[in-house]
């Protein structure tokens, strides 16, 4: 029970630390104040035994748990090192400043109206999650912020992680890398991350929401920029002359196949997306994200775009179109198929801590994905936590002990593994 409490005050105390990232800002990090969390951390690592913590300009925070594997055990020497990253930063469109986290224990199982803004409604009926969570210890907003579970409830998890390894030193695990990055949320969570200096053989994030749930498939994802070339004239003595751009590139958007939207596709379906459109008469941009969970269904699509723009330029006359494909990030599955291991054996730990893997795609990317392709094979794990980005968000204290319990057996499983 202790451990718990030490679970939960840790995670209450560090959601009352603004971090909101902030999308326009171009420095790194996006704000400031999300290093007021990251010193925190490496005081909090330091405390649990990893005394090599520090935090870098970027606010990436790094430490080092050493092995403790004795030298006459058959693993000695022979465990890879684990990574386990979180990031500090929320989401950056719903206020994180003051959150003041409601603590609900032993939820009755009923609806949760929140006492900050009583028009927002936790209903048992829409989370099904809720459900599962009778008896247990529930833990919300106050109806006027985020919650910022996502993804302090995974950064909590693994210094909660350390600590028990601290209390439990004849558990033995080899080296273990611990990183805590910013501004994930806007996207730049791993832009100044340099994976050499990290040093891990194999990561984890613990970013996923549900219980037992295991990401280790994104989208590919890459980016067409669409130039559109006009002719402009006085618009008095236009006809005839005048090749308005906005008129092309509204037509080329309208061309493409409305069933490949964001808004018409679910699952395993991709897309593409008109993002932004900027321009005048004689010249129109247009950027188009597209997406897909094959580098083959991405081309295709690209193909689709490629030959809507040559039909529509040839539609008016002296209209130019132009495509520039460029590669954002690929499905972090074509690199982890190399070494499906690291997959096999976060499963395997779910199974442990007593619940059933559930494998999932996200559509989207993670840091996981751009961290795998740099070398650094970075599945993503569940922290407990539901409703992210949302007001509405939400954590079970029980589910975030599991999320502990299962990156503690993943260290085992990896020392059992290469004991063989
Ligand atoms: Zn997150």
């Amino acid at each position: 029970m202790a451990n718990r409490d030490n679970l939960l005050d840790r995670f209450c105390r560090y959601v009352k630390v603004d971090t909101q990232s902030d999308e326009k800002s171009e420095s790194s990090p996006s704000t400031g104040k999300q290093k007021d969390l990251s010193r925190i951390l490496v005081e909090d690592l330091k405390a649990a035994g990893l005394e090599d913590a520090v935090m870098d300009d970027y606010g990436y925070v790094m430490a080092t748990l050493p092995s403790n594997i004795p030298s006459d055990h058959p693993a000695h020497g022979k465990v890879p090192t684990i990574g386990f990253l979180a990031h500090v930063d929320t989401y950056h469109e719903v206020s994180g400043a003051n959150v003041k986290p409601q603590i609900i224990r032993n939820y009755d199982g009923r609806d949760i109206v929140l006492p900050g803004d009583q028009s927002i409604v936790l209903r048992v009926d829409e989370e099904a999650e809720l459900a599962g969570c009778k008896g247990k210890t529930i833990i919300t907003t106050d109806g006027t912020t985020l919650l910022g579970a996502d993804d302090k409830a995974g950064v909590a998890e693994i210094v909660e992680a350390m600590w028990k390894l601290k209390e439990d030193p004849k558990r033995l695990h080899g080296k273990i890398r611990v990183a805590f990055t910013t501004d994930e949320e806007v996207g730049r969570g791993t832009e100044h991350f340099d994976v050499k200096k990290f040093g891990a053989d194999y990561g984890y994030t613990i970013d996923g929401s549900q219980p037992g749930e295991i990401e280790d498939e994104t989208f590919c994802a890459d980016s067409a920029f669409v130039k559109v070339t006009g002719a402009d004239v006085h618009p008095g003595y236009a006809k005839g002359k005048m090749v308005n751009a906005l008129r092309v590139a509204s037509d080329l958007i309208m061309t493409l196949p409305q069933h490949r939207a964001p808004e018409t596709t679910e699952k395993r379906e991709g897309y593409l997306h008109p993002l932004s459109i900027e321009g005048n008469v004689s010249e129109a941009k247009i950027h188009f994200l597209v997406r897909d969970f094959t580098v083959d269904g991405l081309e295709e699509l690209e193909s689709v775009l490629k030959h809507a723009a040559s039909f529509v330029a040839r539609k008016y006359r002296d209209a130019r179109i132009d495509v520039d494909i460029k590669e954002s990030y690929r499905n972090m599955k074509y690199a982890i198929d190399k070494d499906p291991k690291v997959v096999a054996y976060a499963e395997e730990a779910i199974v442990r801590a007593g619940l059933e893997p559930r494998k999932h795609f996200i559509r989207g990317g993670t840091d996981g994905a751009r961290l795998s392709f740099m070398g650094l094979l970075t599945p993503n794990i569940f922290d407990g936590s539901m409703n992210f980005h949302s007001k509405k968000e939400w954590t079970c204290l029980e589910w975030m002990e599991k999320s502990v319990d299962t990156i503690l057996s993943i260290l085992d499983i990896w020392v059992e593994k290469s004991a063989k």
